[in-house]
């Protein structure tokens, strides 16, 4: 039962709460618990970690939910399968239909082997970003656009996403603003203002975006050495009966889906496999991956409407720019295709079939993570974002009245004394302990920073669950302030949350650092374990999701 969690990191993160406001430095004035500190000299690095992107990542404009209030149907989502493939090979056991800019070509079952030549890329265009406004500040993104019109830039308001709407033809807008200042073909013509703007000490970012798809020859030889040659930008290929389709790319691996597959030309002139499919499609290849399919069935359920709701709330957070919705790894959910779909978990999908958390006129982001070791965490403490109303942290306590807060009590008394939680039942997880020596965490850490060998580490403030939000590592070459909690327990040694304490035995090169800690994973919005619990104790799936997502109500989409 714990496999199907144990395959993935068990949770997802949301892009958009990576980089709506800038990291605020705090001092080290306010920090609690100092453990050792042996030397302070030397060269401090203090820069913290900071993500790898730069500011949030779009998607493709995709069609709106509906058009007209009472039409919302289900949305279509674009999944990139494979890249850089010289070859792929298709296998339908009904009747295939290719569709291509030169029209349909029925093709006979059977494995077809497809190889694309004469390929252009794709055309990019290159933005200047300046600043970004969320769907409430629609009005301050133009105002501050015409600003910049004024000093004499070419500047414009590029909207992400649509809106998209509930059956009954409410709104629900989780649109973006950005401002870009211009957008040139050529990537050195936006860097040179991006630069330009930054020695006037104005921060920009630039972006590039697949504006076009580039052009190629398909070609498909099939069973008997049946030959066809489609020209153009793509080609679509879907089964007769919505049958699955096999794909098999150059690893060998081989997935089966219920959408289409299409194949475009990529920047590397070689092939691009992606799967059109419905989103309820799509999600009965991602619930296998996030939840264990045997767990009670409102547990299931209360996954594929967060699922669901996550899909379409932060979409426009992860390949926009790219042309897609979503790849299939971590990065954005962890796909396999109709080919790993359980019965268990495509009931749990069908079941709640176009249902959405909706939170004051948004889709929430509605974030998991596998135990959160008795308290969820508030969302701005764990990414650098502002704080979300869906997201606060909330005890995960079988009783109405759950005792004081690890704010309250403190981390180590909380973390030994209470344990009447919901997840608890996921014993490993709810509190662990992780021994490292002093050799192990200096490996640990300079992977991250190159601090040499660590002499102590200092911990920082926590959030509302007695996570951290800063570790301070004193090595014999520097320091490092790690921020929070995914850089925190990745520097450590990968812990399995930022919720933890630690005390130091022996010392010298015999030194070991005990971390005791709860939960795993980084503790905002639905607590799986703490699902199951509820679940198990008779919970809707509802309920279950109003407890974690507080404010939030359940709304028809289609
Ligand atoms: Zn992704
Ligand atoms: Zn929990």
């Amino acid at each position: 039962m714990q496999s199907a969690l144990s395959a993935t990191t068990g949770e997802s993160r949301p892009s958009s709460g990576v980089s709506r406001t800038q990291p605020a430095s705090r001092p080290f004035g306010r920090w609690g618990m100092l453990l050792t500190l042996l030397l302070l000299v030397g060269c401090a690095v203090h820069a913290p970690q900071r993500r790898a992107h730069d500011g949030p990542r779009p998607s493709p404009p995709p069609a709106e939910s509906a058009t007209q209030a009472g039409v919302a149907h289900e949305a279509t989502v674009r999944i990139k399968l494979l890249g850089g493939q010289e070859a792929i090979t298709l296998v339908s056991e009904a009747p295939l239909r290719v569709i291509a800019d030169t029209g349909l070509r029925r093709l006979p079952p059977g494995a077809w082997r497809f190889t694309i030549q004469h390929a252009a890329p794709p055309v990019y265009t290159h933005y200047v970003f300046v600043k970004r406004f969320d769907a409430r500040e629609q009005d301050a993104a133009q105002a501050h656009a015409a600003e910049w019109r004024q000093r004499g830039y070419d500047a414009e308001v590029f909207i992400l996403g649509h809106r998209i709407y509930t059956r009954m033809g409410r709104p629900l807008d989780n649109r973006q603003f950005w401002v870009a200042l211009g957008r040139f073909d050529a990537p050195g013509d936006a860097e040179a203002l991006r630069a330009a703007l930054a020695a006037r000490n104005q921060w920009a970012w630039t972006r590039e975006r697949r504006a076009a798809p580039g052009r190629l020859e398909t070609i498909a030889v099939g069973p008997g050495g049946v030959r066809a040659a489609f020209p153009g930008k793509r080609v679509e290929i879907e089964a007769d009966g919505a049958a699955a389709i096999a794909v098999r790319g150059a690893s060998g691996r081989e997935t089966r889906h219920a959408g289409a597959i299409l194949l475009e030309a990529g920047p590397d002139r070689r092939m691009e496999v992606y799967e059109h499919a419905g989103l309820e499609t799509y999600l009965k290849g991602v619930l296998p991956n996030e939840v264990p399919a045997l767990w009670p069935e409102a547990a299931l359920k209360a996954q594929a409407v967060a699922a669901r709701t996550e899909s379409l709330a932060n979409r426009i957070d992860k390949h926009f720019f790219d042309g897609y919705d979503f790849c299939i790894v971590e990065h954005c959910r962890m796909y396999g295709g109709i080919g790993t779909a359980h019965p268990a978990t495509t009931h749990a999908v069908r079941a709640t079939e176009g249902q959405a958390l909706t939170h004051g006129g948004r889709l929430p982001p509605a974030v998991f993570s596998a135990n959160c070791g008795g308290h969820t965490e508030n969302n701005e403490a764990i990414w650098a974002a502002e704080a979300d109303p869906a997201l606060r942290g909330r005890p995960d306590s079988l009783r109405a009245n759950p005792g004081p807060s690890p704010a309250v009590t403190g981390i180590g008394d909380w973390l030994s004394a209470f344990n009447e939680a919901y997840c608890a039942g996921d014993a490993d997880h709810f509190r662990w302990t992780r021994r490292l020596t002093g050799a192990e965490l200096t490996e640990a850490v300079n992977r991250y920073r190159a601090i040499g060998p660590v002499r102590g580490l200092e911990l920082g403030p926590r959030g509302a669950s007695g996570r951290l939000t800063e570790v301070r590592v004193f090595g014999a070459a520097g320091e490092a302030t790690f921020e929070r909690e995914g850089a925190i327990r990745q520097a450590l040694g990968g812990l399995p949350s930022a919720m933890f304490t630690v005390r130091q035995e022996g010392a010298g090169s015999g030194v070991v650092y005990v971390f005791r800690g709860g939960g795993r994973g980084h503790g905002a919005g639905l607590c799986q374990h703490g699902a199951k619990g509820r679940a198990e104790a008779g919970h809707s799936y509802a309920a279950i999701l109003m407890y974690y997502f507080a404010g939030s109500r359940i709304e028809s989409l289609y």
